[in-house]
């Protein structure tokens, strides 16, 4: 089984079938789930006469329902079928794909065995995946969690990097999970995530709370436990902050924008519904703006998916959505095609070398 260091894995990305170099990286997608049981956020629907939906299996009679209350019917929240993964990530391939960030957090949002079929569904389609470890928002931590100290917590990450579990690794920390304003949990988390991120050399990934002053916050706290800034990303930038002052200000600290809601096109938006979620033309305007504004080096992007509607077996967008939909519509507004590359491949390759 291979053991790691800080040192030998400087310069080097981590997938699950282990170290490679970044150039092979190549067409990265930055933020998704393939294996996830987000039955976390399950929550009653806002029209009661509706409630009969909620344990339904999605189908086609109420997929047009489920795609605006997607948190609202169990079965939808449910990824856990590998054959299904694979079928999409061999449609990814075929788009132009070759590399994927998973970023389901340790707990109760990962299925049993979930790095081992992470590794099977790459040794399958030979699609890189790169691996996340680290905490989710404060309701759903292992069970563990609690009785542990920061140093713990981060030597759990550490080990997940370094020493692996069956011999696979993770190659980035998060989706850390913070709410707005912080917890004290999630301060602990993140804390550990700092630290694991001193003592592995990975890059962090943040699930920011939503509120716009919430990417400010963790910025702050990660600046004041000594975290390094520029090797941070947060995600969710669209359904996060609405005003381009405050975005540009988030961009100008050195933070990775991680634009990873692509794909939803249903403006409702369940888990805050006094927000809205921007569509794909908004969101690919916003991009624009903000790499126009000299920021082009620190976008990623991803679709989040989290949910069976959005799989393409469900008549969903599927993972290959920004090769296949999103791309050209970028060049279409004016950006170029070398921009473009950078977001898609360059920025990634740079977050995900450890350092
Ligand atoms: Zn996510």
């Amino acid at each position: 089984m291979p053991i790691y260091s800080k040192q030998n894995l400087k310069g080097r990305a981590l997938t699950v079938c282990g170290p490679i170099n970044p150039a092979d990286l190549g067409r990265v997608i930055c933020h998704e789930h393939l294996l996830i049981d987000f039955r976390v956020v399950l929550n009653e629907p806002p029209n009661k006469k509706d409630i009969h939906y909620m344990k339904e299996k999605v189908k086609l009679s109420n997929l047009g329902w489920i795609r605006t209350y997607w948190n609202s019917n169990e079965d939808n929240l449910l990824l856990e079928n590998i054959n299904d993964s694979i079928d999409e990530m061999i449609d990814f391939k075929s788009n132009g794909g070759q590399s994927l960030v998973e970023v389901t957090p340790l707990g109760p949002t990962r299925v049993t065995d979930q790095n081992k079929k992470l590794k099977h569904i790459s040794e399958k389609t030979g699609i890189n995946i790169i691996m996340g470890t680290g905490f989710y928002v404060d309701n759903s931590l292992p069970s563990y969690f609690n009785n542990k100290s920061v140093e713990e917590l981060a030597l759990i990450i550490i080990k997940d990097i370094l020493q692996g579990n069956s011999g696979i690794h993770s190659g980035i920390i998060g989706e850390v999970g913070c709410s707005f304003p912080l917890t004290d949990n999630e301060k602990k988390s993140l804390k550990s995530a700092i630290m694991a991120q001193k003592e592995t050399g990975a890059a962090i990934i943040i699930h920011p709370g939503r509120d716009e002053s919430s990417p400010a916050e963790i910025v702050d706290f990660i600046k004041s436990n000594k975290g390094v800034i520029d090797r941070t990303i947060i995600g969710h930038i669209e359904r996060t902050i609405y005003d381009y002052e405050k975005l540009e200000s988030l961009a100008k600290t050195g933070v990775y924008l991680n634009f990873d809601q692509l794909g939803i096109e249903s403006s409702y938006y369940p888990l805050n519904p006094k927000s809205y979620m921007p569509s794909d033309h908004q969101k690919i305007e916003l991009i624009k703006a903000i790499s126009d504004s000299g920021f082009n080096n620190k976008l990623l992007l991803g679709h989040d998916i989290y949910s069976k509607n959005r799989l393409k077996k469900y008549g969903g967008h599927g993972y290959s959505h920004t090769f296949q939909n999103i791309l050209m519509r970028m060049e279409n507004i004016g950006m170029e095609k070398r921009k473009i590359d950078e977001i898609i491949i360059k920025n990634p390759q740079k977050i995900l070398t450890f350092e």
